[in-house]
């Protein structure tokens, strides 16, 4: 029989946008260090034991922490219910079924580089575009709160959420970051890629990636107040978290702007000098390839997008 997990916190909260999605608060046993206990874009490791069929045990997963580390009372999490699941034990299936109050594992530690220290450094000036389609969400909705929170919001009027869902009813956290936008300077897009279905709906259409389109990159650069075809590494980092499509989409499309990947694997199929910075970094949930390292051709237009060759 699997591992059976000894449960040590509780959730404290439920907060439901569909049967798929919800954000879960959670409060462990033990209290919450003091400090900066975590950087805001880390992820913890959650876990449950499977109630409907005990012989299958526990199961963990990691997930982005979307609170802050100013945070005492409990650690935030955003979750999507996975459609079609790839193990026998699917942590998100058995997590779906809990509710306030029941128990659930929390490994302590918080891990995790894709922070703003880890990834273009605290004192970078440029703009940071934080781009999600779903629960990709959280761990940027973590770094506005603390920059808000721990800094005044230094950076927030030089940060940039794009965020994608296929409905205006999966957009977690817009009035938390509506608010953010309309009082202190966050550029805030939300966008939807089921618009027709919602015609109530009057912001942004298409994929968070979609973005990045040569039509629609006008209209960001226009949002940034920064002049049409100027948007480039000189002005901006970008950060993308969530599923392969998103990630692999963005990459390509903002090569063309000069962006270059940070990721060692992409940069060594690409052979990308040392001394050119990485000002794309992502972080991924699945695990298909970001992009075709195989294909040939793309690897050529990449490079050549990126000034390689
Ligand atoms: C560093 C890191 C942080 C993560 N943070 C989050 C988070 O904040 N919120 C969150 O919902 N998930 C997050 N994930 C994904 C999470 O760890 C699990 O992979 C996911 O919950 C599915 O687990 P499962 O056991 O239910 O399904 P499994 O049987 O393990 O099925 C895995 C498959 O589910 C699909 N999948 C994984 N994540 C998602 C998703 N978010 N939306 C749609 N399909 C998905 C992929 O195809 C993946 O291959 C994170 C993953 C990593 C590596």
């Amino acid at each position: 029989m699997a591992k059976v997990l000894d449960l040590n916190a509780t959730i404290e909260k439920r907060e439901d946008f569909s049967e798929e999605l919800a954000i879960f608060r959670v409060r462990p046993d033990d209290p919450l260090p003091d400090g900066d206990w975590f950087v805001p874009g880390q992820y913890m490791v959650i876990g449950v034991n499977n109630v409907d069929e005990p012989e299958l045990g526990g199961v963990q997963r990691p997930m982005s922490i979307a609170s802050e580390p100013a945070e005492r009372g409990h650690v935030e999490f955003y979750i999507r219910r996975v459609g079609s699941p790839e193990s026998k034990n699917p942590l998100t299936h058995s997590l779906f079924k809990l509710q306030q109050g029941d128990r659930v594992f929390l490994r302590p530690k918080p891990k995790g580089h894709f922070t703003i220290p880890g990834t273009v450094g605290e004192d970078d000036k440029r703009w940071r575009i934080l781009v999600s389609a779903g629960t990709g969400l959280a761990p940027f909705v973590s770094i506005v709160r603390d920059d808000w929170t721990r800094n005044g919001g230094s950076a927030m009027d030089r940060t940039c959420i794009i965020h994608g869902a296929s409905r205006p009813g999966d957009l977690g956290y817009r009035r938390e970051l509506e608010d953010l936008s309309s009082e202190h300077g966050l550029l805030y897009l939300p966008t939807v890629s089921r618009p027709a279905d919602y015609p109530e709906w009057d912001g942004l259409h298409g994929r968070a990636e979609d973005r990045f389109k040569a039509d629609a990159l006008e209209v960001l650069e226009e949002r940034m107040g920064i002049p049409s075809g100027s948007l480039g590494p000189d002005q901006a980092v970008v950060l993308v978290c969530g599923l392969q499509g998103t990630i692999g989409e963005s990459l390509v499309r903002l090569a063309k702007r000069g962006f270059v990947p940070a990721e060692k694997k992409i940069r060594k199929k690409l052979e990308i000098p040392d001394e050119l910075p990485g000002s794309f970094f992502f972080e991924q949930y699945d695990s298909d390839p970001v992009i075709d390292l195989e294909n040939e051709g793309l690897i050529t237009e990449l490079r050549r997008d990126l000034g390689l060759i």
